[in-house]
């Protein structure tokens, strides 16, 4: 057989470079860089009520530990302001360094101007166009709020919202398109005015003294289709830092899917720096799991690896126990649960593969694929588990206790191919 042309030949369509600015969000020695060649970032916020310094504290460890990169929290009232460089220090003392946003609206410009140690304790700020005051007063408090970003060296999200779009604005673009000879329909009117509302309050930021890499951007919106419109047209016109996610997205499996597809389709362009997932947690669900949708997200995309990838079949006619599903889940659990432990003692470890299969028609092909795999029994099968190892039949697991000699294969395979790495590091 020829060598194949090159016109043959598939490749990975890959995600073009977008050569953003970059912020920087700096609490003591971390520095977590936001745009530009950074990686692209994952975020959450508290649903705490920010006043309780403890039950927050606790709410931003667990979603650092889960992954989250910046935490943002709630800062409405005084007592709100006033708790926020306890939460810093209760966060420093427990050996957690990820920096925090404040999320203002309305009163934002008193409470940083009120609150020098909260601003201080900040290593960002959230200002919402559309939240910061009405007619004369608009210009003066989004100007306090800039200066104190400016004075305290922290950078911002100019972050509007279809929901709480300057409506000021928002009519005065209305008027002017209905002048126009042949007027746009409203939708794209409202596209237009979110931009506009980003992209004129960045340029006023930036008249008082905000340096241009100390903003970044975003224009959310609750609909798939709506945010691709939007965040294509504002990359093209901006070369800011973009902050993106679908907001207001909802519980469960559809904001997690509608999340998942709007993002998928910007990042896979090239645009978003650092995303948010805003899941309505499910009754008795952990805040959490929106970090864990945002890491998937972009694990998914071949963008960021942050763990351990545990590959299941779905199941079929051909397995009717739950063995496989079990053993898929308690390992991916493990693995899970272990990372914030293994990130430092096996670098590397976060790119591995692991294969739960639950037949032999692609058991043993698909956990060839994977670093290490298993394929158990399907209905009829001879009850024997191959284990393959490095694309290699390495045993066979018989009897009661596969689930327990796999889980410590997987260990044994970890420490040795991943402790080593980490001996040479
Ligand atoms: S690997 Fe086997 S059990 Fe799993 S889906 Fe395929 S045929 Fe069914």
């Amino acid at each position: 057989m020829n060598a194949p042309d090159s016109a043959d030949l598939i490749a990975h369509a890959g995600v073009p470079a977008r050569r953003t600015r970059q912020a920087r969000a700096v609490w003591g020695s971390r520095v977590v860089t936001i745009g530009g060649d950074a990686p692209v970032r994952v975020q959450s916020m508290t649903n705490t009520d920010t006043v309780d310094v403890i039950g927050t504290a606790i709410q931003v460890k667990e979603l650092a530990v889960a992954g989250s990169e910046l935490v943002r929290i709630t800062v409405n009232t005084p007592e709100a302001a006033e708790a926020v460089p306890h939460i810093r220090e209760q966060l420093d003392r427990m050996g957690i360094d990820v920096p925090l946003v404040g999320d203002f609206h309305y009163n934002g410009h008193r409470l940083l101007t009120d609150f020098p140690a909260m601003a201080q304790a900040l290593s960002k700020y959230r200002i919402n166009p559309g939240n910061v005051g009405k007619g004369d007063k608009r210009d003066r408090q989004f100007a306090m709020m800039v200066e104190a970003a400016a004075k305290y060296g922290k950078c911002v999200r100019i972050g509007v919202n279809w929901g709480s779009l300057d409506q000021e604005l928002l009519a005065a673009m209305m008027d002017e398109n209905a002048q126009r000879a042949q007027p746009w329909d409203g939708k794209q009117v409202m596209y237009r005015a979110l931009i506009q509302s980003a992209l004129s309050s960045a340029e006023v930021a930036r008249e008082i003294g905000l340096d241009p890499n100390q903003i970044i951007i975003s224009c959310k919106v609750s609909g798939v289709q709506d945010l691709i419109a939007v965040y294509r047209a504002l990359s093209a016109r901006c070369d800011y830092a973009l902050h993106l996610g679908l907001t207001e997205a909802g519980m469960g499996t559809k904001g997690t899917v509608a999340s998942a597809a709007a993002l998928a389709v910007l990042l896979q362009e090239g645009i978003g720096d650092t995303i948010r997932v805003s899941l309505t947690p499910q009754p008795g669900e952990a805040r959490t799991q929106e970090v864990v949708v945002a890491s998937e997200i972009l694990q998914s995309l071949g963008l960021r690896a942050f763990n351990p990838s545990v590959t299941a079949c779905p199941g079929c006619g051909r397995t009717t126990s739950t063995t496989f599903q079990e053993l898929a889940k308690q390992i991916d659990d493990f693995l899970r649960a272990q990372m914030p432990v293994w990130k430092a003692k096996y670098p590397g470890v976060e790119n591995m593969k692991v294969a739960v299969m639950g037949c032999i028609v692609n058991g043993p092909g698909e956990s060839k694929h994977a670093d290490i795999g298993i394929s158990l029994p399907g209905t009829g099968e001879a009850p024997a588990a191959p284990v393959f190892i490095d694309g290699q039949k390495a045993m066979t697991l018989r009897g009661e206790g596969i689930a327990q000699e796999f889980h410590k294969i997987v260990e044994d395979y970890i420490e040795r191919r991943f402790g080593a790495a980490a001996a040479t590091h």
